[in-house]
């Protein structure tokens, strides 16, 4: 079955690679793997931990975005819901933190849509100019350029993710958003209970504001015994997030690392190391008896629907 997957740091694989010498790394690390999962669409990630200044950022975006179109003939890059091709690679060039950006907000949030941008978060898990991330001061939430960031998002049509956000920032930006938001990789604290996952409370809250979770693959964000480390337990939050507010909320956000050098395909759960091995948590989503109208909504419908209530 085809499977949207709203985050893997691809972006950030490019630039590295590119650096290192590797002249064609979309070709050479990811198509492949992406297409035997049946992996149709991917969110190509940007990545920032928050020592990254506005020239890096604009690099790797730049980066990202030249590597798609020198393989236009296999993917098509998603501007907006009219570019999905069903015979290519579908790819949204996202963002994941933007401490990059300290002053000139707008202009700035202008400069990324105009280079492709359709997704972005404003911290990963660090404390920056424009919002706090989950290992940030738990008091500190949205600043007033940060505020100026979430406007110019909803004017442009840009989709923004929550999924690093410390607990204030996520309400903060529930108040300031006019759009719907999305946490594109982040599991419940129902069932493991991180601070990378979602209170159940959030969960209810997303799904009055018509968002959309993403599950994430991690495997410490699956559960804390290595042995349920695996795509069944990661179906139950799935599961609970459904029963909570309906399975129209629901979707993938893997976070794949087995590109990553610093942590790797161990990080994930057991049966979902790579891209590739994507389908066995369309099989463990029907174990967890979700039917299949309701599998294809969690892989493919619900992020294609907010993409399209979103993006202009
Ligand atoms: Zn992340």
């Amino acid at each position: 079955m085809k499977v949207f997957d709203l985050h893997a740091d691809i972006g950030y694989d490019i630039l590295e690679q590119l650096e290192k010498g590797n002249n064609e790394p979309l070709k050479t690390r990811h198509l492949k793997k992406l297409a035997k999962g049946e992996v149709r669409g991917v969110a190509a990630a940007s990545y920032f931990v928050g020592t990254e200044d506005w020239l890096r950022m604009q690099k790797m975006v730049s980066s990202t975005r030249k590597e798609i179109e020198k393989n236009k003939e296999d993917v098509s890059l998603i501007l907006s819901v009219q570019d999905f091709h069903d015979e290519k690679q579908n790819i949204l060039m996202s963002v994941e933190g933007m401490c990059g950006i300290k002053e000139d907000c707008s202009e700035k949030i202008d400069w990324l849509y105009e280079n492709g941008v359709r997704l972005a978060s404003l911290c990963w898990n660090d404390e920056n100019a424009l919002a706090t991330g989950c290992k940030g001061n738990p008091l500190r939430g949205l600043s007033e350029q940060g505020k100026e960031v979430i406007k110019r998002m909803n004017e442009l049509g840009m989709m923004i993710d929550v999924s690093h956000n410390n607990e204030k920032t996520f309400w903060d930006i529930l108040e300031t958003s006019s759009m719907p938001i999305v946490a594109t990789h982040s599991n419940t604290r129902k069932l493991c209970n991180v601070d990378r996952n979602l209170t159940d409370q959030q969960i209810k809250a997303i799904g009055l504001n018509g968002g959309l979770i993403g599950l994430n693959g991690a495997r410490n964000f699956i559960a804390f015994d290595k042995d349920n480390q695996d795509s069944f337990h990661l179906a139950m939050h799935g599961r609970h997030i459904a029963d909570l507010i309906g399975v129209e909320h629901l979707a993938i956000g893997m976070d794949f690392m087995d590109f990553l050098g610093d942590y790797g395909d161990e990080s994930m759960a057991i049966d979902l190391r790579n891209a590739s091995m994507i389908q066995n948590l369309v099989e463990s989503l029907h174990k967890v008896g979700f039917n299949e109208e309701e599998v294809e909504m969690i892989c493919w419908k619900n992020a294609v629907n907010f993409m399209n209530k979103v993006m202009k």
